[in-house]
């Protein structure tokens, strides 16, 4: 048995995992507010002492995905005062202890996921031995590689999400113009995320939104891609037309740079919520829009991932070793 963890800024999902087989089996998994707790070590204690499958298990190994930077052994959350010791978690429970970044942790589920768990948007054709991309916009924006060495898929974490953001069209040049005087230099993050989304419905509306989109709401985005999507307000359809296209273009540059043969996946909590403006064209025509390499890209599969647990899974998948090449 095995401990896998996902760590958010205000959730963290614990699991106890059985890795007898190639995909890790959830024995149970338990939502924890991640504030409510001082470290991971008390949040664990917990766990263990209020589950009676965890408690009465002898836990072989465990690892974390952290919503941040991982250095070393340790580390620290963006925005909260939470700080990950692996060594402290060790030395507790004694068993050994990995930290991964978040997005690292989610590429090591893609192999292991099933054909129900992705959404198919370009079926291409997937180049055996080839390195896997994943691309995440939730809050943030954050992109993984999945590298294929001698056969075992090893992760790669980016801080891709801070690189420049990448105008293509006239619209897009002008947001960045739009941009550039409140933010300074516009990094892909500031559009293709759920705090982007908002920014980029400020660009769009220059008159009152129609369907009274709170931009303080907590929910925002998710409230300005519903609108969207149903058609209540052009400046909201403006806003995620050109954030869905500007989404497309980055996987596009994302498969790119890291030669992505094997697959590009769509991950992060966005994704599967605006589904429908995905599929409807302009993100893969944006996708593929790479002159001179269209044709490559063309034949890459794209798949957005369904689970909302794949950086749990892939915790799992990791702490268990079972990465191996497909
Ligand atoms: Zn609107």
């Amino acid at each position: 048995m095995l401990i896998a963890g996902d760590i958010g800024g205000t959730k963290t999902l614990l699991g106890l995992f059985d890795h007898a087989a190639a995909r890790p089996q959830p024995i149970v998994v338990r939502s924890f507010g991640t504030l409510d707790y001082d470290d991971l070590t008390t949040m664990i204690a917990t766990f263990l002492k209020e589950d009676a499958a965890a408690n009465a298990t002898a836990i072989e190994t465990a690892c974390f995905g952290v919503a941040g930077p991982v250095i070393g052994e340790s580390a620290t959350m963006t925005n909260i005062p939470w700080r990950i010791d692996a060594a402290r978690v060790r030395s507790v429970f004694g068993f050994p202890v990995k930290l991964l970044n978040d997005l690292e942790a989610m590429a090591y589920s893609i192999p292991v996921l099933q054909p129900d768990e992705v959404h198919v948007l370009q079926k291409g054709e997937a180049a055996a031995g080839g390195n896997i991309a994943l691309i995440a916009a939730g809050t943030g924006l954050g992109e993984a590689l999945l590298h294929n060495v001698d056969g075992r898929y090893i992760a790669s974490p980016t801080e891709a999400g801070h690189a420049d953001f990448g105008a293509r069209t006239e619209r897009e040049l002008q947001l960045v113009r739009a941009l550039t005087p409140r933010f300074g230099r516009v990094d892909v993050e500031r559009v293709i995320s759920g705090r982007g989304l908002l920014v980029v419905h400020t660009f769009t509306h220059t008159r009152p939104c129609e369907a009274g989109v709170d931009l303080d709401d907590p929910d925002a985005a998710a409230l300005i891609s519903r609108a969207a999507l149903e058609r209540r307000c052009p400046g909201c359809i403006d806003a995620l037309d050109l954030f869905v296209e500007a989404y497309g273009a980055e996987a596009g540059n994302l498969a790119l740079r890291s030669g992505a043969t094997g697959g590009v996946f769509v991950g992060g909590g966005i994704a599967p919520k605006i589904l429908a403006a995905l599929t409807a064209g302009p993100f893969m025509r944006a996708f593929n829009a790479k002159e001179p390499l269209e044709r490559m890209v063309e034949r890459m599969p794209v798949k957005v991932i369904l689970n909302a647990r794949a950086g749990l899974l892939g915790a799992a998948v990791s702490a268990a070793g079972t990465r191996s090449a497909t």
